[in-house]
């Protein structure tokens, strides 16, 4: 996908803070952090969400869901807690259709989201 945000970034021809990255899925901070830590997991794969998972993208999910544990891991929250959300669609306020998760973490969340 060309003219993709995060295709761009996966790709290094926009700059992230990147924390990691393999052959699957790229991760990086996030421009306009929520929490202390808010990283945003993506496939290198452009897929434009959640409900466009097709397949044979199971273990993309699966690896997505992984790679965010990792983080969290080295970011320092899995002990004191973190949420993953993936935003799908308007009424989820998806604002850029390139799947991604969501890692936020570092302070006290509250529930049910706005
Ligand atoms: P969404 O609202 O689609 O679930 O999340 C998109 C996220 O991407 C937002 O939290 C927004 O701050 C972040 N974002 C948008 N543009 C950029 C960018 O150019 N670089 C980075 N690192 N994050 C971005
Ligand atoms: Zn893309």
């Amino acid at each position: 996908m060309t003219d993709c945000l995060f295709c761009k970034i996966a790709q290094g021809e926009i700059q992230a803070d990147v924390v990691f990255e393999d052959g699957d899925v790229v991760a990086f901070r996030d421009i306009n952090p929520q929490t202390p830590v808010h990283v945003l997991v993506i496939p290198r794969k452009h897929i434009v969400g959640f409900s466009d998972l097709t397949e044979g993208d199971e273990w993309l999910v699966g690896k997505i869901a992984r790679t965010a544990a990792r983080i969290a891991e080295a970011e320092g929250v899995a002990e004191s807690g973190y949420r993953c959300v993936v935003n799908n669609g308007p009424h989820a306020q998806q604002s850029v259709p390139h799947l991604h998760m969501h890692v936020l973490g570092g302070r006290q969340m509250s529930w049910p989201p706005g």
